[in-house]
């Protein structure tokens, strides 16, 4: 497979299909959702956890995500509130 991102040469690269990542985090993930049948104990635990870790990730985005909206949506309010009396 050719490379065809201009990824560092430094960077973690799949073992597999030779794709370079920004992360370990991100190799595992890719690992684990493209060559899942190959991967031996311990890289499906690293996808595990890479995995877990991303859920909870995304699990706090949501919430600081919907805290910002309900924020934004009650300082509109109040501020229609006070300039349209
Ligand atoms: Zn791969």
């Amino acid at each position: 497979m050719t490379n065809t991102t201009d990824a560092p040469d430094d960077a973690p690269r799949c073992s597999y299909c030779g794709e370079a990542f920004p992360t370990e985090r991100l190799r595992a993930l890719h690992r684990g959702l493209e060559h899942y049948e190959s991967l031996d104990e311990g890289e499906r635990a690293a996808f595990e956890d890479a995995y877990h870790s991303e859920s909870e990730d995304l699990r706090s985005f949501r919430l600081r995500a919907l805290a910002a909206l309900v924020a934004l949506y009650f300082g509109f309010l109040m501020t229609y509130a006070v300039v349209a009396v």
